[in-house]
């Protein structure tokens, strides 16, 4: 173990692979992964944490490619500890570990609407941080204030208006870890709640590749939403059409491949490298600007480094 990496009641594995913590399933391994036993442990360890040394915190990994030479950092991802659902009045708090899909069924069963959660495959922590959302809510509808610990180690609550959240962006900042989140939720039928997400799901089934391996949407949409995320239909760039009008569905670049069912849904058909995927989607920009002169942005994150003989190259010295 590093010297100067401080003692935990948690987990942490030095040269620890990330794929099997994503979706997408490729990736190397972080430097370390850090998984803190409760939040007095991740605040005692960062603290104590060189501050030069970069932290990443991750979710449950469905909105990452993680790059085939790794993350030379450490990576911190929230487990058991911090997945625990209170429901109040009008009210949800979830540990940032709790997935989306258990909020919102937790939720519905007091009552209580949150159903835009229901099908979006990742953890409350990255939610936040995504400003994720579907069918017309996003979290900015509904969040209240977060508790996150700073690099630094210290405990601070945010509000949502401090977190300026924006269509699949927030302002938190590099290396702090959200622990919890809070949302405000209206009042429902729990019956109708979840008649609303089954409706939900088989409407996703039907239109996108949910039993592939992908990491959602790949490109934001280029306009047609408001600062806060809310879907406005006036505008009607979407990344899809774009990427169909320059003829890239379904294109394939080694395992990776443009989904033929969701043009904006890059996917791991099998055996992909990090590097297969990242390069498929600069592909499909190049393209689009070529047919259009728009630059899509990528709405994946992409994290770690490229190449796996850097590495090799680094340990030798
Ligand atoms: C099939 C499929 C469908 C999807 N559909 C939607 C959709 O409809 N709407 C939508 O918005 N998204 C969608 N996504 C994308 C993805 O699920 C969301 O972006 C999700 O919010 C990511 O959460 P995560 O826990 O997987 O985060 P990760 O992918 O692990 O991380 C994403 C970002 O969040 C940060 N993060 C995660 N946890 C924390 C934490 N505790 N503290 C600080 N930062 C943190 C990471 O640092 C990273 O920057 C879809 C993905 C898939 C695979």
């Amino acid at each position: 173990m590093h010297p100067l990496l401080p003692v935990t009641r948690g987990l942490l594995t030095p040269n620890r692979p990330l794929a099997d913590l994503t979706w997408l399933r490729v990736g190397g391994p972080a430097d370390y992964l850090f998984q803190p036993e409760d939040e007095a442990d991740l605040s005692g360890f960062l603290a104590a944490l060189d501050q030069g040394f970069p932290v990443f915190p991750m979710g449950v990994g469905s909105n990452l490619i993680v790059r085939d030479g790794g993350v030379r950092a450490v990576v911190i991802r929230l487990g058991r500890g911090f997945n625990q659902i209170e429901v109040g009045e009008n009210t949800v708090t979830a540990g940032a570990a709790a997935l989306d899909a258990h909020v919102a069924r937790r939720a519905a069963e007091a009552g209580l609407d949150l159903t835009f959660l229901r099908t979006i495959p990742g953890s409350i922590g990255g939610a936040v941080r995504m400003n994720a959302g579907c069918y017309g809510a996003y979290v900015a509808d509904h969040l209240i204030s977060i508790r996150a610990v700073t690099r630094q180690g210290e405990l601070r609550v945010l509000t949502a208006q401090e977190l300026n959240l924006r269509y699949r962006q927030s302002d938190l900042a590099q290396g702090w870890v959200i622990i919890s989140a809070t949302f405000r939720a209206g009042p429902g039928d729990p019956e109708a709640l979840q008649s609303r997400m089954a409706d939900q799901i088989a409407k996703r089934d039907a239109s996108q590749p949910t039993k592939e391996r992908s990491a959602g949407s790949t490109f934001r949409n280029p306009a047609g939403f408001s600062s806060t995320g809310q879907a406005d239909d006036s505008q009607e760039l979407k990344a899809w059409k774009l990427i169909d009008e320059a003829g890239m569905r379904g294109a394939q670049l080694g395992g990776a491949q443009m989904s033929p069912m969701h043009s904006n849904f890059l996917i791991n058909a099998g055996g992909a490298s990090a590097a297969d995927l990242e390069d498929l989607g600069e592909r499909v920009r190049k393209k689009v600007f070529q047919a259009r002169g728009i630059r899509l942005e990528w709405e994946i994150m992409r994290i770690g480094e490229r190449d796996t003989l850097n590495r090799d190259a680094e340990d030798e010295k």
